[in-house]
């Protein structure tokens, strides 16, 4: 096995500076239906597939509007040295997002960033909106749409050691089999609370320290 780790990180919240996933909700269905389908998700009465599809039914939105709000959102300055770290490193970095594929990939491209593996929910135009299709459902928990705990294994079982980096209720599924959970806000009081281990960190320059610990105690 190598020393290096495969690193996945969340997307909305981690790499992008806020959630465009929920901003896109927010501002184009908004309102008592929209807070009540996230309530329910936050208590876990619904799984996020589900959620994620009706928040959809409740959007008219098109392709420009979606790319628009995309491309207003800033990324981590540092996450761009961290990828081309990574990449120099030979250490496998993907995005895993329980979001959707296409605002992942305008902002990707807007920042040169296009070559890293996306694993994401898919998001498809139709005639009067969106909405989206789940491929990687029922390859983990049952509950998400896209369970980052499968893409935790996946990656392990290839890699040998798995580094993952998120900041909220949609990371849970990858506490259990990472190796090293970096983590911030909503992600860290959830580690806190469940009493699960994770390093905090504030921007993509303490990840990549963080990284680099992990690599020297794991030579
Ligand atoms: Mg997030
Ligand atoms: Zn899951």
């Amino acid at each position: 096995m190598t020393s290096k780790p495969a690193v996945l990180c969340d997307f909305d919240g981690t790499i992008s500076k806020g959630d465009i996933g929920s901003t896109l909700f927010r501002r184009f269905a908004g309102g008592a239906d929209w807070e009540d389908l996230i309530a329910s998700w936050l208590r876990g009465e619904i799984g996020s597939k589900e959620c994620l599809t009706r928040e959809c039914r409740l959007i008219r939105v098109t392709r420009e509007q979606v790319v628009e709000l995309a491309e207003s959102f800033e990324i981590d300055e540092y996450f761009h040295e961290f990828a081309d770290w990574c990449a120099a490193e030979d250490i496998p970095l993907a995005v895993v997002s329980d979001g959707l594929d296409f605002y992942i990939e305008v902002v990707l491209r807007k920042h040169g960033l296009s070559h890293l593996p996306v694993f994401a929910n898919h998001l498809k135009f139709n005639e009067t909106g969106i909405e989206p299709e789940f491929p990687y459902f029922g390859l983990g928990c049952e509950s998400c749409g896209n369970c980052k705990g499968y893409h935790v294994r996946r990656y392990r079982e290839r890699h040998g050691r798995v580094v993952f980096v998120g900041d909220g209720y949609s990371d849970r599924c990858a506490l259990e089999d990472s190796d090293l959970v970096l983590a911030k806000g909503d992600l860290a009081r959830l580690c806190r609370e469940e009493g699960k281990t994770c390093a905090s960190f504030r921007d993509f320059r303490d990840v990549r320290r963080l990284v680099e610990d992990a690599c020297r105690r794991w030579k």
